[in-house]
């Protein structure tokens, strides 16, 4: 049987792993209960973002070099000093980048579903699904229609008030961790597959 994913959150987490998922044949479900949302961002990518997720010009509204930033304590930061002649920070609108992101993931298969996720049910042993109640607001209304669906797996990517993380009680979090590691492996120590 083919394992079935629930993606709960459209942005940019949320896409990328329904992409990833659906581009592997994994049966995928992307919730998003706003499908125009301008999520209030400063809406700054690096530059590498570009390439790593295959983004296209148009994404970028500006290309931006010189930056200030001052905190509500009137600290200021100057960013753009360290980019090179052809480096840029890239500018988008979120409502283009995360419906990008989704419709990407949707073309490759994933099936999307413009519902608020409301209740999940845990199960209480391994061979039981998943329930995800959800409001389908297809039909265009706010409250929406009220329905379910099982899954064998939930990616709770909803965002800082995720309704997955209360419902597995992950816990509290005063803070948040975001991270991105680059390394390069010296060439003695590469393993090249040639297939
Ligand atoms: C003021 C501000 C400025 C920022 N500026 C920048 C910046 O310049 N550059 C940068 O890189 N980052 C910036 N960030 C951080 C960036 O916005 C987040 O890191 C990023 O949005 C996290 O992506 P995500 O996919 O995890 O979650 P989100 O983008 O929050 O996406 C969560 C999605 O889940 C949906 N959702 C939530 N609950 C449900 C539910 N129950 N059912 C269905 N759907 C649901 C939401 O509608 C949303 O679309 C900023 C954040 C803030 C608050």
């Amino acid at each position: 049987m083919t394992l079935r994913v629930a993606v709960v959150g459209s942005g940019p987490a949320g896409s990328s792993a329904a992409e990833t998922l659906a581009k592997a044949g994994i049966e995928t479900f992307l919730f998003e209960r706003k499908l125009d949302n301008a999520k209030p961002c400063g809406g700054a990518i690096p530059l590498c973002m570009v390439s790593e997720f295959d983004l296209p010009p148009e994404i970028i509204d500006r290309q931006v070099r010189k930056m200030k930033m001052i905190s509500p304590s009137n600290i200021e930061v100057n960013i753009g000093q360290t980019l090179k002649q052809d480096e840029y920070i890239g500018m988008c609108r979120r409502e283009v980048l995360d419906g990008f992101l989704r419709d990407r993931a949707a073309k490759l298969g994933a099936t999307l579903i413009n519902g608020t996720v409301h209740t999940l049910e845990i199960p209480v042993n391994r061979n039981q699904p998943y329930t995800l109640h959800y409001a389908d607001h297809s039909d265009g209304s706010v409250e929406g229609i009220a329905k379910t669906l099982q899954v064998d797996m939930v990616i709770g990517a909803d965002g800082a008030n995720s309704r997955v993380a209360k419902a597995i009680d992950a816990g509290d979090y005063n803070y948040a961790i975001a991270f991105q590691e680059r390394i390069r492996l010296p060439e003695h120590k590469w393993h090249i597959t040639k297939s």
